[in-house]
């Protein structure tokens, strides 16, 4: 408890809490069983033969690409596992595949992997803040939203300097090779110097011994290092970019992105969404309201 509520202080003082759309907690511990288009819990789902789902439900089998270094969305626990909101995004799919949790193999994909490891096939879904953007939608597709971010700045809790991206010139901002934030600060920030790395824990590190100034991405990852660092680090300001995670997957698999959909849609308002925020994430954030999927 008091660890959480030092989390808690921690990050109202950095204005996270605010960031997410405003709590509602009055829709969980609805039916957990809900069973959205063709799926089916615990039996043989009956897709049809051939299709993406029909294969992972009778190998009873899914590898599924996240991140291992982010805190509350995807952090490699004790026993080698991820956990996190996106890790339970995942595990719902999977249910809905019929596949149980010790079916998934769990493989890390850094920011710049994700599009390769699912064009080579070697993981069936990426779930890992991925954000949806037309430049990896001409190689992957995504089903989703299944939670709406935004690009925001960490810096050392004693710097007052830097309050929001106006004060990044003359900065130097460490980022992730591959990644949305790093691509909008080569692009749109001319003077302020761009270092990246593989993984944004990369970039702790630096931003402790004043190598760089700042660490960006989006606001609920960084809002993580602040809950498990909030001595080190504070968030510096608002959100600046808007960043929709998807679930990545096979491009041309318009069936499974379907199927996907309609999973996360059923999951929005049957309390299973809700209750992987609140078991993950909700336990620093807000809960926010979930977004509308986007089937395009
Ligand atoms: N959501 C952004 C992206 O997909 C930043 C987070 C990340 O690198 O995973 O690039």
């Amino acid at each position: 408890m008091g660890t959480r509520n030092t989390r808690w202080a921690a990050l109202a003082a950095a204005g996270i809490l605010a960031l997410s759309a405003c709590g509602s907690d009055g829709d969980a511990g609805g039916d957990l069983t809900g069973e959205p288009g063709g799926g089916a819990t615990g039996g043989a789902p009956g897709f049809a033969e051939g299709t993406t789902m029909a294969r992972l439900a009778d190998a009873g089998a899914i590898t599924v690409g996240t991140k291992f270094d982010q805190p509350l969305f995807g952090l490699q626990g004790p026993d080698g596992t991820p956990v996190g909101f996106d890790v339970e995004i995942a595990k719902i799919i999977a249910d809905e595949l019929g596949i149980p949790e010790d079916g998934i193999t769990w493989v890390e994909t850094v920011s710049a992997n994700r599009e390769p490891f699912i064009q080579d096939g070697r993981v069936d879904i990426v779930v890992a803040t991925y954000t949806i953007n037309d430049a990896r939608k001409e190689v992957v597709d995504f089903a989703g939203p299944y939670y709406e971010a935004g690009q925001s700045l960490m810096v050392r809790a004693d710097d007052d300097s830097i309050n929001g991206p106006d004060d990044i010139a003359g900065k130097t901002v460490c980022s992730v090779d591959g990644s949305t934030p790093a691509g909008n600060i080569q692009e749109n920030f001319p003077d302020t110097e761009l270092v990246t790395f593989a993984a944004y824990t990369d970039c702790l590190d630096p931003l402790r011994n004043g190598q760089v100034d700042a660490v960006t991405t989006d606001n609920v990852i960084l809002g993580g290092y602040v809950a498990e660092s909030p001595n080190d680090f504070r968030i510096a300001g608002e959100p600046f970019t808007e960043e929709p995670y998807g679930v990545g997957l096979r491009k041309g698999d318009d069936e499974f992105r379907t199927f996907i959909n309609d999973v996360l849609e059923a999951s929005f308002t049957d309390g299973r969404w809700t209750a992987a925020w609140e078991s993950t994430a909700g336990e620093v954030l807000d809960t926010p309201e979930p977004p509308t999927i986007d089937r395009y």
